[in-house]
């Protein structure tokens, strides 16, 4: 195996990084921040391909990486003697609209469940709950300590971690990549592979686009939620830790920073809406994140057209976190 650079040390080239290593390559991620720290630290961590209601290859795909979930988190656990959150809660889609249940005809469906059997399955939730959808294959991960674990077993594998190091451009001849033209000078590998999530396009013109989350967290000392809620307005994780992560607004707004005070009230009257014991539960934290948005939202998992040692892997939207075991999967066949 030859040497392989890759760029961005968030989820994707992190866990692509680690199946690299398995089969002896030479790795180093090059990263111009802390790994970890984009879109991979602001994520909620849900493993939710039925939840998000993804469909066609991309369904497929989703389903394939969250089969892949436990066995590699075990892996990684094992190596690193590290946590990471995971949690096979399953997910619960509340419905508080009759006439929306029988529009979309979802009482027919297999997950449904009925007012009493939702009530049974989880207690505190909103009165107006008329029925839901029960995903129990679906899951979640603390995806903060799932960073960390990654780095720690890559470093046990030798993985080189070059972190504030930008990759100012992309040297290339007529088909191949030549040099990376970096902040530490320029660096020099046989493969390169493109990590770097929303921030995609200041280096190659691809389609991608950040769309912006505003998150929260409160804590809850009774942990009594037992289940990830995902409505159509909101979404509530509750972490092993007793942490309930809120999110997330959808924003189209380019790479402008900051939680605005209608992000957080809006995120925060629909959790209560839905399950009211947040309304006492104390406020741990708010922070934001750029989803790497990409067209249809299919990440672009592929040899570059134009040069042939350039691998694309990017575009991973909302589901990055689900998404990287079987990306690193299908990244370390590509450089077969
Ligand atoms: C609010 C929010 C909630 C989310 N919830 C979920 C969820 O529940 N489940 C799920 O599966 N997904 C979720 N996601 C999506 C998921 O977080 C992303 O799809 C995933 O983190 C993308 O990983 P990445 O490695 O491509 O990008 P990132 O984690 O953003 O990493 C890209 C890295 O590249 C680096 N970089 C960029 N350009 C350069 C350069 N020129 N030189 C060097 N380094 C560079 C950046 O500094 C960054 O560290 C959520 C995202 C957000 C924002």
């Amino acid at each position: 195996m030859t040497d392989v650079l890759i760029i961005g040390g968030g989820i994707i080239g992190l866990s692509i990084a680690w199946e690299l290593s398995l089969v002896g390559a030479e790795v180093t991620i090059i990263e111009r921040n802390t790994c970890g720290m984009g879109a991979t630290w602001a994520a909620a961590g849900m493993l939710a391909p039925q939840a998000e209601r993804l469909s066609g290859n991309l369904l497929d795909l989703a389903l394939r990486s969250r089969g892949l979930y436990p066995n590699w988190i075990s892996k990684l656990q094992g190596l690193t003697g590290m946590e990471c959150g995971y949690w096979q809660c399953g997910i619960l889609s509340p419905y508080m609209n009759e006439v929306l249940v029988w529009k979309h005809n979802l009482q027919n469906l297999p997950q449904y469940c009925d007012r009493q059997q939702v009530k049974a399955m989880q207690s505190g939730l909103s009165h107006n709950v008329v029925g839901g959808l029960w995903f129990d294959q679906d899951a979640q991960v603390d995806n903060r300590a799932l960073a960390q674990v990654l780095l720690a077993a890559l470093r046990q594998n030798s993985v080189k971690i070059l972190e504030g190091v930008s990759v100012y451009s992309i040297a290339t001849d007529h088909h191949h990549v030549t040099q990376l033209v970096t902040s530490q000078g320029n660096i020099q590998g046989d493969r390169y592979i493109l990590a770097t999530g929303a921030w995609t396009k200041e280096l190659i013109p691809l389609p991608i686009s950040p769309r912006k989350g505003q998150m929260l967290s409160v804590f809850d000392p009774n942990r009594s939620l037992k289940t990830v809620l995902f409505s159509d307005d909101v979404y509530i994780v509750p972490r092993l830790d007793g942490r309930i992560i809120i999110g997330a607004s959808v924003e189209d707004v380019g790479f402008l920073a900051g939680n605005t005070a209608k992000g957080i009230a809006t995120l925060l009257n629909n959790a209560i809406r839905l399950y009211p014991a947040i309304a006492n539960m104390n406020i741990q934290s708010t922070w934001w994140g750029f989803r790497p948005h990409a067209p249809e939202e299919i990440p672009i998992l592929e040899i570059c057209p134009k040069y042939s040692n350039l691998i694309l892997a990017t575009g991973h939207y909302r589901n990055g976190i689900l998404l990287a075991p079987v990306t690193a999967s299908l990244i370390a066949d590509l450089l077969k």
